[in-house]
Order: structure tokens, then sequence, then C-alpha cells
């Protein structure tokens, strides 16, 4: 384990994910404060000299918080527009909150054919290239105003890994509502186990329960696929709890947090 936690302390380039259920409150309401932390800590990260992208979910979630909906739309259209609401909300904080940290951010707003078709892929890697270059946050999400069944990714988490492919990063860092993987649903048996270290993920395919809270839309299904693509890019893939967001710089310190699917080139064969 210590060579692969040695190669994540070194990660240069970092994709963050941070569910619905992260930024927002139970009440449907955004948690500035954590939001602010969360801001805070990839700027700092950015001034040592990481790249960072961010995949932030929470454009439906922060919308029902600002138009009063008690409950998640369902049809396409309500969705759409629903998201186009809140998609500016969140920009316009993440906007204002990064800058109070002097680092700037940039929308992107990614739809299936953007990774499926070979141009509009190149395209979108290079301005991913140029921002970062530049020194600028990526901020991304999927495009849901215009999103239907046939083009959508579908989830964040599985977005989050395509954008951790697509950038070439060295760590995907997915923020969740639970520390981790268990062995069971933690929900429902008290004794559930969580696992520190994923070498083979196939092995605990079983332990995924179902979708994730009300306000997000991925639960542990989703985590494990999002981990499929990254280690077989040869990314590290690491699910932490959201509320402890400072987690990030024990991992870059080379401390183990929440449950790390290890990278398709560090498997070994004494690794099982
Ligand atoms: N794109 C959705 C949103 O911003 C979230 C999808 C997800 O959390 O998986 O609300």
């Amino acid at each position: 384990m210590n060579d692969v936690l040695q190669d994540i302390s070194a990660a240069q380039r970092i994709v963050v994910k941070v569910g619905t259920s992260t930024l927002t409150y139970e009440t449907g309401k955004m948690n500035l404060k954590r939001i602010d932390q969360l801001a805070r800590i990839l700027s700092d990260l950015r001034n040592r000299g990481k790249e960072i992208i961010l995949v932030s979910s929470g454009a439906i979630g922060i919308a029902m918080g600002k138009l009063g909906l008690s409950q998640k739309p369902q049809e396409t259209r309500q969705k759409q527009a629903v998201a186009a609401v809140g998609q500016c909300e969140l920009m316009y904080l993440y906007d204002k909150l990064f800058s109070e940290y002097n680092n700037t951010v940039a929308q992107i707003l990614l739809t299936k054919d953007d990774i499926a078709i070979p141009r509009r892929k190149r395209n979108t890697q290079n301005t991913f290239a140029t921002l970062l270059e530049m020194g600028i946050i990526p901020v991304v999400n999927e495009n849901d105003t215009v999103s239907t069944d046939e083009i959508e990714i579908g989830d964040n988490d599985t977005l989050s890994a395509v954008v951790a492919d697509l950038v070439d990063a060295d760590l995907l860092v997915l923020f969740s509502d639970i520390d981790g993987l268990y062995d069971s649903d933690p929900r429902t048996n008290p004794d559930a186990t969580l696992l520190r270290i994923v070498y083979d993920i196939d092995k605990v395919k079983h332990s995924a329960g179902g979708a994730g809270s009300s306000r997000g839309t991925g639960g542990m299904i989703t985590k494990l696929a999002a981990a499929e693509i990254a280690t077989s890019a040869g990314i590290h893939m690491v699910i932490a709890n959201g509320a402890n967001l400072n987690a990030l710089y024990e991992l870059l310190e080379g401390n183990p947090i929440g449950t790390l699917f290890v990278s398709k080139n560090f498997r070994g064969e004494n690794d099982e």
C-alpha cells in the first residue's frame, strides 16, 4: 500500500468531484461553509502548484433550494429548466469564493458527444490543457440543460472519471456523504467494515448498494463504475467523506483516507 500512497502524494493533476449531498444541507439550501472550505482548499493546492479540476454536481439540488421545490423534477424538460437556474447560481458562487482566494475558475459543461466524437474530444482536451496552462481551475458539470437520455453521461461520478481520463489526471477524488466503500450497507448493517484499499473491483461489486441520497444521483454503483474507468486509465481513485474536505491534505501527505482504488499500473501479482 505504501508505494501507492507515495504515488498519490506526488499527484500533480487532480480531479476532485463533489456531490450534491456535500454542497447542500438536508433543507436543500446551499452549505456555504462547505463550499467556502472547498474553494479555500482547492485554491491552496493550486497555489502549491497542483493542477486542479473540479467536477461539481449541485445544479439541480441548488435550484430546488432556490425555487423552493421539495421534490427533484422528474420530467426531462423540467430537469433541464431547473438545471439552467442552478448552474448559474453554482458558478456565481464558485466565481465569487475562488476569487476571494485569488484563483480563477472556468465553466465547462459536457455532453456525451464531447467525449464520443473524436474531433469534439480533441477540442475539449485542448480547452482543458489551455485552462490548466493558464493556472485556471476548470469547474465541470454535465450540460444538463441540453442533455436528454440519448446524449447524457448520466451521473457525475461517471463524468468525473471520464474527465480524469480526458485530462490524463494522476488522481481522482470523489467526495460523497459516506466514508468510502463498505463490505455491506452501513445504513442497514452496523457491523459493516470500511474497505481501505481495492485492487480488484470485480471482487467488491457485491458490496455496492443502490442509489444515494434523495438530493444526489450517484450511489456506490456509479462510484464503482467510475473506479473502473479511472483505474483502467491508469488513475488512482479515492472515495472519501465530503464532511471532511481537509482529508485531501492528508492524502497528499501520503496518508490513507476513505477507500482507495488502485490504478491498474500499480496492480502487482501479490496485491490481492
Ligand atoms: N449534473 C447534476 C447536477 O448538477 C448532478 C448529477 C449527479 O450528481 O450525478 O445537479
